[in-house]
């Protein structure tokens, strides 16, 4: 089965002549599966191709199985399903300059971070791009005259470890007889693949790039990232520089604040010594406590401390706001309770 929604106009126009149909239709179809259509709401196209079409393959991948809306701030938590089963999450925020939607780049994520949710049960599989774009067709379902102006892949999954896919998407989500949503807009974020942090500054797309450090030094992040078993933190910060250098685009490092391993002020002080120097900004959340885990968040107080230290060595920082906290907000963890509920 062909999943159309995955596909370039190019390759569309060859699957359609193939059909034996003429490769005008391919814009139309592309149009139409990145205005969220289905095959059948194709009204421009005879019913005859929408049944060869239907034959061939799958129009959206991805449907809405619930809304969880945060009474605090209207967060949108969605539980998407797959076609074979799985089920993922995305959560849509609302800001003043407009819709910002995360999405997950596979089903679960073997990195094993011992603080995130998503890979508590590992990796199931990858998403294909059809199916990492089909979160935006759904949440856009949902707003009235408005649409997902900004992306975040941040939801569950490792964006690097499923490399190939989700430049698809990034080429697909920009396009513009598609959504066309500019690549700045979008932020990618990584543990820390490094080989592939070089290849995606290679790609030369303008895509801002978070590295999820948590740690000012490879004792404190071996202990709360495996990943820091095969790339040390310098390694790490010299990739980093890599992509800022041939992207001009500074780099956003998320630091997870948890209690009694890496939230005390001679940690922002050793923070502050690795990133001197270097066009950054410092995104600090207070960790989102993981019952399956025993680590916690830090007070507001702890927070603005290290936030001041940061400040006072010039390092760019801010807090990042907290949203859809009475919603299982964190990665993975609404994902994880519905699995629980069902028994799995
Ligand atoms: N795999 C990618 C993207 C997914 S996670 C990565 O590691 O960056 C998106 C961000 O949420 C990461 O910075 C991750 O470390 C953070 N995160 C995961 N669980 C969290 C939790 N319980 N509280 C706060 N942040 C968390």
């Amino acid at each position: 089965m062909i999943e159309f929604l995955g596909l370039f106009p190019d390759e569309l126009k060859n699957v359609l002549e193939q059909m034996g149909e003429k490769a005008f239709r391919a814009k139309q179809v592309f149009s139409w599966l990145h205005k969220g259509a289905a095959f059948d709401e194709m009204s421009n196209l005879s019913l005859a191709l929408r049944e060869k079409l239907k034959n061939a393959g799958v129009d959206q991948p991805v449907s809405i199985q619930s809304v969880h809306e945060s009474r605090l701030d209207g967060t949108k938590k969605f539980l998407f399903s797959l076609k074979d089963g799985n089920c993922i999450e995305g959560v849509l925020m609302r800001y003043h300059y407009g819709c910002t939607l995360c999405v997950s780049t596979q089903v679960g994520c073997r990195m094993g971070c011992l603080f995130c949710a998503s890979t508590l049960d590992g990796c199931v599989r990858n998403l294909t791009a059809a199916e990492i774009l089909g979160q935006v067709m759904c949440a856009n379902s949902t707003l009235d005259g408005e649409r997902v102006h900004n992306i975040v892949l941040m939801g569950s999954g490792e964006p690097f470890d499923n490399y190939e896919n989700v430049i698809r998407f990034l080429k697909l989500v920009s396009h513009p007889d598609g959504l066309n949503i500019s690549l700045r807009h979008i932020s990618l974020s990584t543990c820390g693949l490094i080989d592939n942090i070089r290849r995606f500054a290679d790609e030369n797309l303008p895509v801002t790039l978070s590295l999820s450090l948590h740690a000012p030094n490879d004792e404190i992040r071996k202990k709360i990232m495996p990943i820091a078993r095969r790339y040390n933190i310098h390694e790490t910060i010299a990739a980093c520089k890599y992509y800022l250098e041939k992207t001009g685009r500074r780099i956003v490092f998320e630091y997870a604040l948890i209690d009694g391993v890496n939230a005390d002020e001679k940690q922002a002080h050793e923070l502050a010594d690795l990133l001197r120097g270097m066009q950054c900004h410092v995104n600090l959340i207070p960790l989102n406590t993981v019952k399956e885990r025993n680590l916690n968040g830090v007070s507001n107080k702890q927070v603005q401390a290290f936030l001041e230290v940061l400040e006072k060595r010039h390092i760019s920082a801010t807090r990042r706001r907290e949203m859809g906290d009475d919603i299982e907000g964190a990665c993975g963890q609404l994902r994880k309770k519905v699995l629980e509920e069902a028994g799995q």
